[in-house]
């Protein structure tokens, strides 16, 4: 059996004061999510596991919101105002990735899914493997 590939991204805000680096798989499956949170911000997510992801930037550039359980950590960039990634509820073990402050290779396939977050309890469980470390 042969690992997946996968390939390094890079993600920022609007500003620049937050920045990270990811792997990706290729292709990486994306989600267009309809849950009032991110239908209100237009956040399509791309879900990876904690230790495929790195902050390069100080944390403290960071704001936090949280609503409903709290488990969902959503992190805004204090001066842009830019949501670049959040800790989501289904998968408190990594991270979702907005695709829309990602700079993917030429080449990198991303497919776009539609997520009917509206209804999250009986869709959250579908999203769990997306967080499983890549060696697993
Ligand atoms: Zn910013």
């Amino acid at each position: 059996m042969s690992a997946q590939a996968t390939r390094t991204v890079t993600g920022a805000c609007h500003c620049g004061a937050v920045k990270f680096r990811a792997r990706l798989k290729d292709p990486a499956l994306a989600h267009r999510c309809n849950c009032s949170m991110c239908d209100a911000s237009g956040f399509v997510g791309v879900i990876v596991p904690a230790d495929a992801f790195e902050l390069l930037t100080d944390p403290a550039a960071l704001t936090e919101y949280r609503f409903n359980t709290g488990t969902a950590r959503h992190w805004f960039c204090a001066t842009c105002g830019v949501k670049s990634f959040y800790r989501p509820r289904s998968n408190p073990d990594g991270y979702n990735l907005n695709l829309n402050c990602l700079t993917l290779d030429p080449g990198h396939i991303v497919q776009i899914e539609d997520f009917d977050g509206r209804n999250w309890e009986a869709h959250a469980a579908d999203l769990r493997h997306l967080s499983k470390p890549a060696s697993e």
